[in-house]
């Protein structure tokens, strides 16, 4: 609550936590952050907030707040300065990287990165040290998306904006739980229903509190996505509510490699090599999916595969398709997100207001720190390691000879892990992330960074179980006890100042990379100073999108305004790329240009139905589901310590449809074992209408760190965009 009578100093930023990014505007009185509340003035969410932005100001102040650095001696930790802590590391890398090579140090941080956080890691990592050992936890979100994107269209982003929600008739939700994920998007859609009357489509494998606010929930039986999504477009076909003439100028149809594995143990391989095909091919492959065939191995009804057609199929009908994870975290992730650009690409309804396929992101800066700077393996602020002029452009930049960027990736993120199990690398530096609660196969990867000769050093603001096996514990300042930028899921890049002081001796994670790349030696390409350090990376950052397809807007007007959507160009946002009308980098004089192509032209591709990598049998007979929940952030780190958010949602639970829980007399709250092949837990069962699974399907949220589901599930992932599916895998439910 805002205190009565209170004379408070409100200033502007971004909400910490998700992907949305909510404008917030936060009250401090003497030097405290005090009350916190929706901005009116942001387009975002025209001062809403959900229940993590109205309490997330008491994230900051935790009885157990991290506020010196820790170093483990003798197998406990002991306080240290953090002079010591930043020479400890610096001395430890240099070793590592004299006895063990540079590929032996590797960075793993977030989408909760800031802008300058992300951009100082690879800028110390791949051009200073010279290893692609960069990575983020952004993989395990929306790695899909990102090589969605990049198959279908060559250049990653959502074209639309959240604006599109205002001309939108109809929204189809796919695997996506957005009621509780992205809730004040959400409120939008349900403000527009109010309005204009508009649909809501939940189309999902359990339901959900998306589901029931929902005009029709449609569920499907897991991974059949493929084969429905296939199914709309035999639909559009047969119809003839094919946009002919988009298709005709601004599509070309193309099919790729089919079974691929299911990265269970593998190495890096990014490329899904195309080989065109032609409409008719494409119209042949279609018979296999015909409403009534996948309606039998989905589960879904013949009537609904037509209804969903029908909607994208209406010519007088916006439609907005939105996931997030239940279609990247897929074992063909990437397959699935071309499926659904491939309904808009047939019917021409893309790239305009409302008409919009729009993948959401989790974190608060998925897009503006990890796919715009580029913090994974194989990606440069602007470009990709291995390609020569990008490395050139970035090593210019960075003041370092181009021949430092290594040309060949490295580790994807559950390969890092395999690498620290392997002893291929030996020392680990993790940022605001928790992968000890959130890595698949959990337990494989937690023993491997235990081994003898690891040298763990974890920065964050709260002990978690990942700190539990840190050689180094650096206190971090958190969110507006420092100063940054982050980008959310509609390109829209914000600022937010210093408000108040971190606690103890804890800085930014910035300045913790900057001084350890000092001592490493390298002052001249970390020449900057405490006070303006953010200023001078962001204007360092611009160069590497300074053009018209990507270009970034000056700090003064992120500062001025709610943030700015890119490309900015000529003192404007680009709202919706690859549109003539919106869009100044359409240069080919048509009215749609998809110029991250090089024929300027969208690929529809041929992606069959295939499996999930591990299916319920008579051993393991359900499927596990795994997720989120709205009152906790992620791991639960930060909104366990926020008292409100963690009496309302103390513990995980299982959650079993009432008729699986009547058959094994389980009632809410006994006690249910959960076993897969990689282990057990046992956790209280919750069987109640918040959230009703399909039948032989369990779900449980990971936010709990004395209950990691992540200890059972399964690390197979995308083979091209290396996301692992939390999605599906076995499990035996028995009452323990
Ligand atoms: Fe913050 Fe997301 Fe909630 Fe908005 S919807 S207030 S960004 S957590």
């Amino acid at each position: 609550g805002i205190p009565k009578n209170a004379n408070l100093d409100w200033k502007k930023g971004p909400c910490r936590f998700c992907g949305v990014g909510c404008g917030v505007l936060v009250g401090t009185e003497n030097g405290k952050a005090v009350a916190v509340k929706g901005d009116p003035n942001s387009p975002v969410n025209k001062g809403l907030c959900c229940v993590k932005g109205y309490h997330s100001i008491m994230a900051l102040y935790g009885k157990d707040r991290l506020t010196h650095p820790l170093v483990k001696k003798n197998g406990r930790y002991v306080k240290t300065s953090m002079d010591e802590a930043l020479d400890l590391i610096a001395s430890k890398m240099k070793e590592t990287i004299a006895e063990h090579g540079k590929d032996a140090v590797s960075i793993y941080g977030s989408g909760q990165w800031t802008i300058p956080d992300g951009y100082a890691a690879s800028k110390l990592f791949k051009g200073c040290i010279g290893t692609n050992n960069v990575e983020a936890n952004a993989r395990l979100c929306m790695a899909s998306a990102v090589t969605g994107f990049l198959t279908s269209f060559g250049l990653d982003e959502p074209m639309g904006c959240y604006e599109d929600i205002d001309h939108a008739d109809v929204f189809v939700l796919w695997g996506n739980n957005m009621a509780e994920m992205h809730p004040v998007l959400f409120s939008r859609l349900l403000d527009q229903r109010l309005k204009r009357g508009v649909k809501i489509i939940d189309f999902a494998t359990r339901t959900t509190r998306t589901s029931t606010a929902a005009d029709k929930s449609i569920l499907f039986l897991p991974q059949t996505d493929l084969a429905v999504a296939n199914a709309i477009c035999y639909e559009i076909i047969k119809n003839g509510w094919v946009n002919n003439s988009f298709v005709e100028k601004h599509c070309s149809f193309s099919k790729g490699l089919t079974n691929m594995g299911y990265g269970l143990e593998d190495n890096y391989t990014f490329t899904d090599k195309p080989e065109k095909i032609s409409f008719e091919d494409y119209k042949t492959f279609l018979e296999d999916y015909t409403p009534e065939k996948v309606s039998k191995l989905s589960g879904v009804s013949v009537r609904d595969i037509k209804y969903m057609a029908s909607y994208y199929g209406d010519p007088n009908k916006k439609v907005m398709s939105l996931w997030c994870m239940g279609m990247n975290q897929h074992t063909r992730g990437t397959w699935i997100n071309n499926l659904v650009y491939n309904i808009h690409l047939l019917t021409g309804k893309i790239s305009q207001p409302g008409n919009s396929p729009f993948s959401l992101t989790g974190q608060p800066s998925a897009c503006g720190t990890v796919r715009e700077v580029g913090t994974l393996t194989h990606k440069l602020p602007h470009g990709v390691v291995m390609n020569k002029e990008h490395r050139e452009f970035a090593a210019k930049i960075w003041g370092v000879p181009a021949e430092n960027i290594p040309s060949k990736p490295t580790y994807h993120t559950v390969e890092m892990f395999r690498a620290l199990d392997r002893g291929d690398i030996r020392f680990m530096w993790i940022q605001v992330t928790n992968p000890m609660v959130t890595m698949p196969k959990l337990k494989r990867y937690r023993d491997g960074a235990k081994k003898e000769g690891r040298f763990i050093v974890v920065s964050d603001v709260y002990p978690t179980p990942t700190t539990d096996i840190a050689d180094v514990i650096l206190p971090s300042a958190m969110w507006i006890e420092r100063e940054g930028m982050y980008g959310n899921s509609e390109r829209r890049t914000q600022y937010f100042e210093q408000m108040v002081d971190p606690p103890g001796e804890a800085i930014s994670d910035t300045w913790q990379l900057i001084e350890v790349a000092k001592r490493l030696g390298y002052e001249k390409q970390f020449p900057y100073k405490e006070e303006t350090h953010i200023e001078e990376i962001y204007t360092e950052y611009r160069k590497h999108h300074d053009n018209i397809k990507h270009n970034m807007a000056p700090l003064e007007v992120l500062k001025s305004q709610s943030g700015a959507i890119w490309p900015y160009v000529d003192g404007k946002s680009t709202k919706w790329r690859f549109n003539a009308k919106y869009d100044p980098a359409c240069s080919n004089g048509e009215d749609f240009h998809f110029y991250g192509k090089p024929d300027g032209k969208a690929i529809i591709w041929q992606r069959p139905y295939e499996p999930a990598a591990e299916e319920p049998d008579n051993e393991y007979p359900y499927w596990l589901n795994t997720g989120r929940v709205v009152e906790h952030w992620h791991t639960g780190s930060m909104t366990r310590r926020i008292p409100v958010l963690h009496q309302a949602m103390p513990h995980a639970y299982v959650e079993l449809h009432p008729d699986d829980a009547e058959r094994m007399q389980i009632k809410t709250g006994d006690a249910v074992r959960l076993t897969t092949r990689r282990g057990e837990i046992t956790l209280p069962a919750s069987i109640n209408e918040r959230g009703v699974p399909a039948p032989m399907q369990v779900f449980v949220p990971f936010f709990d760190e004395n209950i990691l589901i992540n200890d059972i599930t399964l690390d197979s992932f995308c083979p091209i965009s290396k996301e692992p599916d939390y999605k599906k895998c076995a499990v035996r439910v028995e009452k323990a």
